[in-house]
């Protein structure tokens, strides 16, 4: 058996006067012709990164509407891990492509995985490369497959991407974040649909904190809370540039040496590298006392995440690639001033100038923060703009819908 995770209850009722009544009842609409709708979904892991983040929400919520929904996690260790983290970077962009050796340890693991996928469903939803070969080797066990990318793939190295394609052309269909991250010349059985992710306006990360309760936990971090706060939460990895942050903090230091920066990142079971990034970061940091340098290893959780967010005078992702980027839609859903790298998912959240600021060097990012910082009132239209496109477009019942849409199309 994989290892089912354990997701606890949610109710849909519980969101309607935050997205509006008209969303609720098209959902309760479109799932009447679905009810008991048996789907699983897999993925690599359940801790870290923005598909589990995605998935405690998702999955609750179409169990409450009525479908018969699942979620199990694959097995592997490290050197599956390494091989999948190879293939991640591989489809973002990064020129190494896995060698003979680490595709077989991919095929490998997703056969034995394959294995162990038990039950008879009426869909089951593959998330991201990791666990993408396994459909092959337990075809039956679903009547449609469908692979959910939450990777950006616009430009990905193209000898990985031809070994991954055939793959994903025996889905019944396939689901994106943005329309340029559908594979060029995929030809596959099934349709593919744009559905950009969503975050939950009620997990313990997005639900309204004080401002005493949020400075009272960056407090115990060591946050001074009557100085201004830069703040980035995000994975150690190259591609959210925390090293660019940093630049970008010096710069702003310079002109108001009263600033501080925190990077707040947890550390995925799936990611080895992570560890050795996270080190390079701390030593990038040159032991600047007004540089936090925090994990989950230091009892980051939810809350503290929203609290940072919460406190923070300005909150950055300046990514140099992001699938589509949840800690941006967190931020706006805040209401705070944010500037985010011109990348990937980050535009289609936030309009530049009207909804945060679009940046792509660490120059433009410490320019923008200063102005944030010295225009407060800007910081707070800018903000407020920004919530309401994310009550608009990015919170989950919508992703809901779109979901109920994709299953209402099976055949
Ligand atoms: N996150 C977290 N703690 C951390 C760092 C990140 O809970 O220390 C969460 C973050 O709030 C967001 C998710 O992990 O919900 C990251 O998703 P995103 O789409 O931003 O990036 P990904 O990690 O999937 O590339």
């Amino acid at each position: 058996m994989l290892q089912p995770v354990g997701v606890g209850h949610k109710s849909l009722a519980d969101y309607t006067h935050l997205v509006g009544r008209p969303l609720i009842e098209e959902i309760r609409q479109l799932v009447d012709d679905l009810n008991g709708l048996r789907v699983l979904h897999l993925s690599a892991t359940a801790f870290g990164g923005g598909v589990s983040e995605i998935l405690y929400t998702l999955v609750p919520l179409m169990h409450d509407v009525g479908l018969e929904a699942e979620w199990q996690v694959m097995i592997g260790r490290e050197e599956f891990f390494h091989a999948t983290k190879l293939l991640h970077n591989a489809l973002q962009g990064n020129p190494v492509d896995l060698s003979r050796e680490e595709w077989h340890v991919y095929e490998r693991f997703n056969e034995i995985n394959a294995q162990q996928v038990t039950g008879e469903w009426d869909v089951i939803i593959v998330h991201d490369p990791q666990p993408l070969a396994i459909r092959r080797h337990a075809e039956a066990r679903a009547k449609h497959w469908i692979w959910r990318c939450h990777i950006d793939m616009s430009a990905p190295n193209e000898p990985t991407l031809e070994r991954i394609v055939p793959l994903i052309e025996e889905y019944d269909g396939s689901v994106y974040h943005l329309e340029q991250y559908v594979p060029a010349n995929l030809d596959g059985r099934g349709p593919t649909h744009i559905l950009p992710p969503a975050i939950d306006p009620l997990s313990p990360k997005n639900m309204a904190l004080s401002p005493e309760d949020a400075a009272f936990v960056c407090d115990q971090f060591g946050i001074d809370v009557d100085r201004p706060l830069l703040c980035q939460v995000s994975r150690f990895d190259p591609w959210k540039d925390p090293l660019g942050v940093i630049d970008a903090y010096r710069l702003v230091n310079e002109e108001m040496p009263e600033v501080q920066l925190a990077l707040v990142g947890s550390m995925a079971t799936d990611d080895p590298e992570g560890w050795e990034f996270f080190n390079s970061t701390l030593e990038y940091a040159g032991g600047d006392p007004d540089i936090k340098i925090l994990n989950n290893l230091n009892n980051v959780g939810s809350i503290e995440v929203n609290a940072f967010q919460s406190q923070a005078e300005v909150v950055i992702q300046k990514s140099m690639r992001e699938g589509f980027g949840l800690t941006v839609s967190e931020a706006l859903w805040k209401a705070r001033p944010f500037i985010g790298g011109e990348v990937g998912g980050i535009p289609l959240q936030v309009q530049d100038g009207k909804t945060g600021f679009l940046v792509r060097s660490p120059e433009e990012c410490a320019d923008r923060a200063l102005r944030f910082l010295r225009e407060p009132e800007l910081g707070k239209q800018l903000g407020r703009a920004g919530k309401e496109h994310v009550r608009q477009n990015f919170l989950s019942p919508r992703l809901l819908r779109d979901w109920l849409r994709v299953f209402s199309g099976l055949k």
